[in-house]
């Protein structure tokens, strides 16, 4: 009679562990709602504390030297994901700085208050974000490229979500992240079209 050896059937019914380096509870729910099948653990769950130092100069370097970090520590399948917000008529501003746009402290709402600033009442105010996933894993490196479209409003509108979600409004709707349902984001986010690459690259 055949049956199925304990390595086949533990693949059946344990979902595989994929190893997120972000301590951002924000992205960790986003990333687990989009990646149901697998069990997402954060710099936390794996006892990493460090601040990982992203000095690259752009967003698939700092996505490396995350994962990179990350899978050396603990051999696991790693994943990381730098994310820029690039305004057209800024020159694709603030790009790999966005996180930093208005300061070291990385503070969101200083982040918004300058690029509302810096937009004043252009009326250009297209704007896309990018995300870069890097993931690494015995078989070497792999990048996956997301893009969302949008503009930028001219105030903050709604609470949920993070970063610049208050200013963000997404090509084809009316409101911005911070007002949409979280399964909308999830569906059209920069993040989600990353993964969706990522799930193709899997299967
Ligand atoms: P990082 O990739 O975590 O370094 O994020 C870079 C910057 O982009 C931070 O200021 C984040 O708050 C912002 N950011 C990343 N993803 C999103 C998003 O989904 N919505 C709004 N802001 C975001």
């Amino acid at each position: 009679m055949e049956c199925i050896s304990d390595y086949v059937f533990k693949r059946m019914i344990m979902k595989m562990t994929l190893v997120f380096a972000t301590a951002n509870e924000h992205k960790l729910t986003e990333l687990r709602d989009i990646l149901k099948d697998y069990d997402i653990k954060g710099l936390n769950d794996v006892a990493i504390y460090d601040e990982i130092v992203e000095d690259g100069s752009t967003l698939e370097e700092n996505a490396y030297i995350k994962a990179k970090y990350l899978f050396d520590h603990t051999g696991l399948p790693s994943l990381s994901e730098d994310t820029g917000l690039e305004v057209i008529s800024l020159n694709n501003a603030p790009g790999v700085l966005t996180a930093r746009y208005a300061g070291a402290q990385k503070n969101p709402d200083d982040n918004i208050d300058k690029l509302l600033n810096e937009l004043d009442d252009s009326d250009n105010r297209k704007a896309q974000f990018r995300t870069i996933i890097c993931y690494i894993d015995k078989h070497g490196v792999q990048y996956f490229e997301g893009v969302v479209k949008g503009i930028i409003a001219k105030e903050r509108k709604g609470i949920a979500g993070f970063g610049y979600d208050p200013v963000f409004i997404p090509d084809g709707y009316c409101k911005t992240f911070a007002e949409l349902p979280s399964n909308i984001k999830n569906e059209i986010s920069h993040r989600a079209r990353a993964v969706e690459r990522l799930l193709e690259y899997f299967k």
